[in-house]
């Protein structure tokens, strides 16, 4: 636990993501002088079988949690950023759907608003974290650039001129849906073959099991690679399928980067190296983006969302 730089605005920070929602209070030093570290960081795990009322519930109980926390540093907080994962309608508060979480079109914003009395921004947790990676992380000192969060899920953002991209209808960059060749398992979103049941922690670790019987983590796949032809022939399908939805985007945005985030940038250049083969293989109009890991690692959606509570206040 940190303390606050005396005099300064504070904000709160929330991350809602699948499996835990994290909350921290950042004062202005941490967002605005490149620190990005927050002051005081609670986690709680989502508890998203017992449905949407007991995830907004627990969301509450963490916000107002670290509220408490600024509260006995005789700061109140001036903003709220919340980022959420699923779709989300940044312009109208809501969380518009998430397959984990089960919620649809919930107020999300009105409702903290509400019951914390301090002004709340709505992000999603993507293009939070693109935000973050652009202001504070791996994205500084490229204008453009694409995210691409691998974990549980695979998702993404594109950053164009230092903006994370929306869309029409907040559906932007939804990298993890792209179909990948060869692929037919069905995915949450209802479509086939989509990145993500091939190459998310998930995705990975169910195609371990259909080869070998074996139950293990994404992350046990990544620590046999050397000597488990099994675990080599999955790894090596996941990188494949990356490079492939990777060279798409390269073709429609041509970004200076491709920062990697989520669980499996862990891994380093257990997947980076082979990645960056793979893509280089595949792009043939032009070259290849250099692929660098996330630097804010999995506090990027968290810290993304004090920025968005800061731009309530003009940040
Ligand atoms: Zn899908």
């Amino acid at each position: 636990m940190g303390a606050l730089s005396p005099g300064g605005p504070c904000f709160v920070g929330v991350d809602v993501g699948g499996t835990t929602i994290k909350a921290a209070l950042f004062d202005d030093t941490a967002l605005f002088d490149g620190a990005a570290r927050p002051v005081v960081e609670v986690r709680e795990p989502t508890p998203a079988d017992a449905g949407p009322d007991a995830v907004v519930a627990a969301l509450l109980a963490v916000t107002r949690q670290v509220v408490e926390l600024a509260q006995a540093r005789l700061a109140r907080p001036a903003a709220i950023g919340v980022a959420a994962l699923g779709l989300v309608d940044e312009a109208a508060g809501l969380a518009v759907r998430s397959a984990r979480i089960g919620w649809r079109d919930v107020p999300l914003r009105a409702i903290v608003e509400r019951e914390l009395a301090i002004p709340v921004a709505l992000g999603h947790d993507l293009r939070a974290a693109a935000l973050a990676e652009a202001r504070l992380g791996a994205g500084r000192g490229s204008a453009s650039f694409a995210f691409l969060a691998v974990g549980t899920g695979v998702g993404g953002a594109v950053v164009l001129d230092g903006v994370p991209l929306t869309g029409a209808h907040a559906r932007a960059a939804e990298i993890g849906h792209l179909r990948v060749a060869g692929a037919d398992l069905a995915c949450p979103c209802g479509s086939v073959g989509c990145l993500e049941t091939v190459a998310s922690a998930r995705g990975i670790a169910l195609a371990y099991r259909a080869r070998t019987g074996r139950t293990v983590t994404a992350a046990d796949v990544a620590g046999r690679l050397a000597d488990d032809a099994d675990a080599a022939a999955v790894w090596a399908r996941a990188v494949d399928a990356l490079a492939e939805a990777l060279a798409i985007c390269q073709l429609v945005v041509d970004p200076a980067a491709v920062v990697i985030g989520g669980g499996l940038s862990l891994a380093g250049d257990l997947l980076l190296r082979p990645l960056r083969g793979a893509l280089a293989d595949r792009v043939t109009l032009g070259p290849a983006p250099p692929l660098v890991r996330s630097a804010l690692g999995d506090r990027s959606a968290l810290v993304g969302a004090g920025l968005l509570a800061a731009r309530l206040l003009g940040g």
